[in-house]
């Protein structure tokens, strides 16, 4: 464990009275370019990673360290997996190879694939992880963007049926040159999900997990819902509005989270794969669901689509449910919402 992480646990156990046994154990770090929040109820109930002999003797608030730990760490770990600006990491090689032979990969990544792409075909394209044969010569930070010419060129290498997964192999091949792709608008999803189930094998029955936008609850708030918030959309720390939830996953995608303006035009991170330009139609889109890696890709999926096609994939999907807030900033709710 690094120094941070140590100090930082350290710091959390002095704001937990010690005599207490049952609590609310809050807890936020950055990781993946984002803030994370875990929070969870914490009882003598709780047995941490199945380990009968410490049980007994382990106290309270080595249990609420411990599991803050692991859910770190496993935060951590997907990030080393499966981030682009890390050299080191699994995508970053499929990156460099896949379009030259076959690359072995991981199962846990093979299965992230196969689910990106499952939802590419769903969605018609709309999500595409080799949006970033693009995606990448935008810089937010810098404020720099590819040309009309070299969005023109690198076009045919956003198609998502170019890449070939091999399930007995275990491997991913890319059938044209110049692909790349990248896991933003899923990863994060599926680093709640395995969070999520880390909690729960360790008998958690109150949980909050959220990367960014990407929010998964175990059960309730004691007695009450959870109250997600949904960002207003040009007003930095306001709410556009508070969602009762439980046992559920939520998702906000939005064109306010990296971008810059130029010439009166917003540039933001969730790109058009059929134009190589940022989506315009709506401002945020938010997917409620039982699947955190799912409500994370389809919020994207939803805000490239907009809001008349958005809505209608929606609603053709009984597990899902949306809220879209248009350029107009008005609040449109998909149909199991209204009622
Ligand atoms: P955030 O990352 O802010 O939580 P999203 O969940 O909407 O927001 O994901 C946006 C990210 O998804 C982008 O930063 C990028 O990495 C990736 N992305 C952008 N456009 C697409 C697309 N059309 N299909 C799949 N992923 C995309
Ligand atoms: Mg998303």
């Amino acid at each position: 464990m690094s120094k941070v992480i140590k100090l930082k646990l350290t710091f959390l156990l002095f704001c937990m009275p010690f005599f207490a046994n049952a609590q609310w154990v809050k807890h936020s770090f950055k990781v993946m370019g984002t803030l994370s929040q875990v929070e969870f109820w914490l009882d003598e109930s709780t047995n941490v990673f199945d380990d009968p002999s410490n049980e007994l003797d382990i106290s309270h608030s080595k249990k609420a360290q411990r599991l803050i730990a692991a859910v770190e760490q496993e935060m951590f770990r997907i990030d080393r997996q499966m981030s682009p600006y890390k050299k080191q990491s699994e995508l970053s090689l499929i990156n460099r190879e896949a379009a030259n032979k076959a690359v072995i990969i991981s199962a846990e990544l093979f299965d992230l694939l196969k689910t990106a792409q499952h939802i590419s075909a769903m969605s018609d394209g709309a999500f595409d992880i080799t949006y970033a044969s693009i995606g990448y010569q935008y810089n937010y930070r810098e404020k720099t963007r590819p040309s009309q010419s070299s969005i023109i060129k690198a076009l045919p290498a956003i198609n998502y049926t170019a890449i070939t997964l091999n399930k007995e192999q275990s491997t991913v091949h890319f059938t044209h040159q110049g692909i790349k792709i990248d896991l933003g608008g899923i990863a994060k999803g599926y680093a709640v999900k395995r969070c999520l189930s880390l909690l729960k094998n360790a008998g958690i029955k109150h949980a909050l997990v959220s990367a960014g936008g990407d929010t998964g609850l175990l059960g309730d708030r004691h007695g009450r819902p959870w109250l997600v918030g949904i960002k207003h959309p040009r007003a930095e720390h306001k709410t556009a509005v508070n969602i009762p939830l439980e046992n559920e996953a939520i998702s906000t995608s939005g064109d306010y989270e990296r971008y810059f303006i130029e010439d009166g035009i917003r540039y933001h991170h969730i790109i058009n794969p059929k134009t190589g330009d940022s989506a315009r139609k709506v401002v945020s889109v938010s997917v409620i669901g039982q699947d955190p890696t799912y409500v994370d890709a389809l919020s994207t999926t939803v805000f490239v689509k907009g809001l008349v096609e958005g809505m209608a994939l929606i609603n053709k999907l009984p597990d899902f449910e949306a809220i879209i807030i248009d350029n107009q900033r008005r609040l449109h709710y998909s149909r199991g919402l209204q009622q």
